[in-house]
């Protein structure tokens, strides 16, 4: 990197530029700079229209056109950080020899290094595959617009590289846990927790029973956790409550892992008829 560091001017720009994932435009204005930056190299650029009002797919080849498998390398320019986070929570700045802002560790930081990189090799002629580059605009929330097109060119690739952020230490990421998203919701009755509460049946106090038993079936030993990190329910503090909803977060390192914890989840039972409970996702 030293030989020939390009101009961090570029990265500054992707940094100002404010991406979260639901913000089309921001996205769109990442994707618009990744075209901009290919301008003056032999890459051949696809972009494909964003759906279900998210932002667009660049697939940039570059190499020999044959029908070898191809060297795919994939980044996603889509951040978790809402708009403003650069104004009020996450000034862009350099301390030392770093470089902070809003999604520069995941991933834009990465990403950049890794398209000056595949520019390069595209100019000089000396990949020996075909290689494809893919930037997506829905990674933080699972590219539910993308995964077609992952697997199909994965299906074509000899090799997939990430540019996601390193581990402690500078580890290379060689695998990802499965991943699995529910959301439970829970039905009692309700009443005024004064006069009538015998005959209310708190919800909170039913999801609370659920999430000891989701919580539960985490297993450090088999790779498996299960989190729920964020809770809703009730309407008033005097009020027996009738809904509560929470998400699960479930993690797995086997498909056979995978499927048995879904199963388990998605089989939830209320301790009792007076409750219900109702689970979806996968
Ligand atoms: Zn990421």
């Amino acid at each position: 990197m030293s030989r020939s560091l390009p101009s961090l001017d570029t990265l500054f720009t992707w940094i100002r530029t404010e991406s979260p994932t639901h913000d089309r435009a921001g996205v769109n204005l990442m994707m618009d700079l990744v075209v901009a930056q290919m301008q003056d190299a032999p890459v051949a650029i696809e972009r494909v229209p964003g759906e279900q009002g998210l932002g667009d797919t660049l697939v940039l080849r570059a190499g020999p056109q044959t029908t070898e498998p191809s060297i795919l390398v994939m980044s996603h320019l889509d951040t978790v950080h809402p708009l403003g986070t650069i104004e009020r929570d996450l000034p862009l700045r350099i301390e030392g020899d770093r470089l902070y802002g809003p999604g520069i560790y995941d991933m834009k930081g990465g990403a950049w290094f890794c398209l000056e990189a595949f520019k390069d090799v595209a100019r000089k002629g000396t990949a020996v595959r075909p290689m494809v580059f893919l930037v997506t605009p829905d990674e933080e929330i699972g590219s539910p617009t993308t995964r077609p097109i992952i697997e199909a060119l994965g299906r074509r690739s000899a090799y997939a590289l990430v540019t996601e952020p390193a581990r402690d230490g500078g580890q290379i990421v060689t695998a990802r846990k499965g991943v699995g998203r529910f959301d439970v919701h829970v039905e009692g009755r309700p009443a005024h927790a004064g006069s009538r509460h015998k005959d209310g049946r708190n919800a909170i106090y039913e999801a609370a029973r659920q999430i000891l038993a989701i919580e539960a079936m985490t297993d450090y030993a088999r790779g498996i956790t299960t989190t729920v990190g964020m809770v809703s329910g009730g309407t008033a503090m005097n009020t027996i409550p009738q809904h509560c909803r929470f998400p699960v977060d479930l993690r797995v390192e086997t498909v056979a892992d995978g499927e048995a914890v879904t199963a388990a989840i998605l089989g939830l039972k209320p301790q009792n008829s007076d409750f219900k409970v109702t689970v979806t996702g996968a």
